[in-house]
């Protein structure tokens, strides 16, 4: 993936000096065989390092400030193996800035009943030394994620693997850059948002550039570099017979290729992690970017479409957050709907600009119209998304605060769409088509997603909880009643919470 750095998880444990050095080395020794275990585990993405065994104010506070400025530090779990009076830990874990992950393990899995006794007891002491700093991390009002269970349990390493892929995302976004081309599609107003607030809340930054820019871009792409693409095209897609070299219109192609070279120029040129375009706003262009944002997509770049720069941030940390994962992720947009009453669907698509990732067999590259744009014939991929669980993720900026809305969806498999020629995925919603969409609408979600079929609920959480920001969720368990009265309850406590810093 373009622009990604593999940042560190730190280990801490924290214990105190009452129990002398010999156990402290021993509490010391099992805190580095937990984060060995754990840094070796699959389920976990990034490196766990061991960093410190934490017996005093001072070291705590020390670890803390470390962490901020670390910058390959994306996020430190904890672990009270003994017990650590957690008044040491007002100074230090009121100044982290990095996410935290509690958690609440032991060292020995079993209890040994016919050998314990009171040095075992000493040593083992997770389970009030746990709860002495639960409960600080709340008096602090902390957020933070906490995983439960012995530490060689699988699922301990998957929910852990979680949250590091939640931290992994925050840690890209801070500082990132998106390029914005363009403005707003005209009057639309979900894509619209306070930048201000976003750069505050997230940690990145969008500003906009002339299309112009860009267009200086495309122009001086060599026609070396667009030869070698369309080579790069004809291996990796089914190209349209009138697309390929001496085809009565390949030339559309060599256009497509010198689109995706210039926009790869420009992003990489500029450190960008994102993008959006409008297609109000061409000048310069022959083909509004259809091809060229799908692939840039599957390489890691954010994107959102008609200016949308809220989903264009929100891809790039669902991209990040997916990173090694099978399954892809995209731009979307529910499109068009199926209201059979032998069953509702949605027909998820956009003008053009779907994410190959999430291709289930390889796409075609094809030229039709456009009906929008007045614009030459742009060039774009055509495939069906594959089948299976998924999640629609939209973020919204509700003025004092941003909220994200998640759908847990089903892909399922369609007839054949003969004359539709763009991407396309089909899903049912959880709990079902009527609820979802009402409780979409009520949350005020936006017809532009994420759409992923490598993450689940839990990664938007963790992903939630670390940005400070509301995270409705919308699956088997909805009920309107209750949903409607989650949101409400969310204004009022997003509102006390955030205060006049919103
Ligand atoms: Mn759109």
């Amino acid at each position: 993936m373009k622009q990604l750095a593999t940042p560190d998880i730190w280990f801490v444990c924290g214990s105190q000096h009452l129990y002398g050095p010999g156990p402290l080395e021993e509490v010391k020794a099992n805190a580095q065989e937990v984060a060995k275990a754990l840094d070796g585990s699959s389920s976990i993405p990034l490196p766990v390092r061991f960093k410190a065994l934490l017996t005093t104010p001072e070291e705590i506070s020390r670890t803390c400030l470390a962490a901020n400025s670390d910058p390959n530090c994306a996020g430190l779990i904890l672990w009270m193996h003994t017990f650590s009076p957690a008044k040491m830990w007002i100074g230090g874990l009121s100044s982290l800035k990095k996410p935290f992950c509690h958690l609440h393990t032991q060292f020995n899995r079993e209890l040994p009943w016919a050998t314990i006794d009171m040095d075992f007891m000493n040593l083992h002491q997770a389970a009030h030394g746990d709860r002495e700093a639960g409960f600080l991390h709340s008096r602090l009002r902390l957020g933070r994620k906490i995983v439960v269970g012995h530490w060689s349990d699988p699922e301990v390493h998957e929910r852990l693997g979680v949250w590091a892929r939640a931290a992994h995302a925050w840690h890209d976004l801070q500082g990132a850059k998106f390029a914005r081309f363009g403005d707003n599609m005209r009057y639309v107003a979900v894509t619209e948002g306070d930048k201000v607030a976003a750069e505050l809340r997230f940690g990145f930054s969008v500003s906009g550039y002339g299309v112009g820019d860009l267009v200086a871009k495309v122009d001086s792409v060599p026609e070396r570099a667009i030869d070698e693409l369309i080579v790069e095209y004809e291996k990796r897609y089914e190209v349209a017979r009138e697309l390929r070299r001496r085809g009565e219109r390949h030339e559309s192609l060599r256009y497509g290729a010198r689109l995706e070279l210039g926009l790869r120029a420009f992003l990489e040129t500029g450190g960008f992690k994102g993008f959006t375009t409008t297609f109000e706003d061409l000048h310069g262009l022959r083909q509004l970017p259809g091809l060229a944002v799908q692939r840039l997509m599957a390489d890691g770049y954010g994107f959102g479409a008609e200016g949308d720069w809220k989903t264009a941030a929100l891809l790039r940390a669902l991209k990040v957050m997916g990173q090694g994962l099978p399954g892809g992720t995209s731009f979307m947009e529910d499109y068009t709907y199926h209201l059979s009453p032998q069953g509702h669907q949605v027909l998820g698509s956009h003008m053009l600009e779907l994410d190959p990732s999430i291709a289930a067999a390889k796409p075609t590259l094809e030229l039709h119209p456009l009906g929008i744009g007045g614009k030459e014939d742009p060039v774009r991929l055509v495939f069906n998304a594959r089948t299976g669980p998924a999640i629609n993720v939209s973020l919204i900026d509700l003025g004092n605060r941003f909220r994200l809305i998640l759908n847990e969806v089903e892909a399922v498999a369609h007839p054949e769409l003969p004359r539709l020629p763009v991407a396309r995925a089909v899903w049912e919603c959880k709990p079902d088509f009527k609820t979802a969409c009402a409780a979409w609408l009520y949350a005020g979600g936006a017809h532009h997603t994420g759409y992923s079929y490598d993450l689940k609920a839990e990664h938007l959480a963790d992903f939630a909880e670390i940005a400070g920001v509301e995270l409705v969720v919308i699956d088997q368990d909805t009920r309107l009643r209750s949903f409607k009265n989650e949101l409400r309850l969310n204004d009022l406590y997003y509102a006390l919470a955030q205060g006049l810093r919103g």
